[in-house]
């Protein structure tokens, strides 16, 4: 289901103190509501600037960066279960975690609310820009790619394990790891999903070998693989 074509509506409640609950609809861009946010003076999603996807992808995966996550503002989310029931669940009853969720298999995030505190529109875009420029210069965005493939394990980063494994720059077909940051496998032309699988167990074969580390992937395989 494409839900940004018809369910991507916003509404801002009225503050309360220095609280407002932002009440968004799945298929909204989670950048384009960032900026939003921003232009009202309200602080909270400075960190989801730049991150692609719309707000129910970004519900289901726990998005963020080291400066926050949707968990951190998800009062409730509002689903459509698979057997067509509408179900409001509060934040602490998401099942969230690092980059995971806990909603049943075949739930439809349809809508939610995030708390959202005021503050002066100039520092927001400020660290909208700051968060911005940080991703450019260590994230290869000028290539197509599917963002962080793995999950940082406990006490480490995955970018850092797999170049220290001397795969920068390793390909197959089209797919390569990108030289500016491992934990990415950036198309370079014609890369099948075949090719990124590839390299991806190749990633993982090294870095377990290695290091004794075994990476857990971020990205979900969606369609048939021989594993
Ligand atoms: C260049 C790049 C940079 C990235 N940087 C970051 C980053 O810094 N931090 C980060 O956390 N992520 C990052 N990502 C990953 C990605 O942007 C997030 O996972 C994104 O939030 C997913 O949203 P989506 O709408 O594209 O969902 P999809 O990729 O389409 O789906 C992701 C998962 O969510 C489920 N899902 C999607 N919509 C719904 C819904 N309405 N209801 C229930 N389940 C749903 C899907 O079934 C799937 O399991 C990056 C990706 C790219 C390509």
């Amino acid at each position: 289901m494409r839900l940004s074509k018809f369910c991507a509506d916003v509404e801002f409640s009225p503050a309360q103190g220095n609280k407002v609950i932002v009440k968004a609809q799945a298929g909204l861009s989670l950048t384009r509501l960032s900026g939003l946010a921003m232009r009202r003076g309200l602080s909270g999603l400075e960190f989801a600037y730049g991150i692609p996807g719309t707000l129910g992808g970004a519900l289901a995966m726990n998005a963020g960066t080291r400066e926050g996550e949707m968990k951190d503002i998800a009062v409730s989310v509002t689903v459509v279960t698979r057997d067509g029931a509408v179900k409001r669940l509060s934040g602490g009853e998401c099942g969230f975690s690092y980059r995971s969720s806990g909603f049943a298999d075949g739930d439809a995030i349809v809508e939610c609310e995030l708390a959202l505190r005021r503050d002066d529109d100039a520092r927001i875009r400020e660290r909208m820009r700051k968060g911005w420029e940080a991703r450019k210069a260590s994230q290869p965005l000028d290539k197509p790619s599917a963002g962080s493939i793995f999950k940082n394990p406990a006490g480490n980063f995955a970018g850092r394990l797999i170049e220290a494994v001397g795969l920068k720059g390793y390909c197959v077909g089209g797919a390569m790891v990108s030289e500016k940051h491992a934990n990415f496998i950036v198309n370079t032309g014609g890369a099948s999903a075949g090719d990124v699988l590839a390299v991806i167990k190749e990633a993982e074969r090294r870095v377990y070998e290695t290091s004794g580390v075994r990476l857990e992937r971020e990205i979900k395989l969606v369609g048939r693989f021989d594993e």
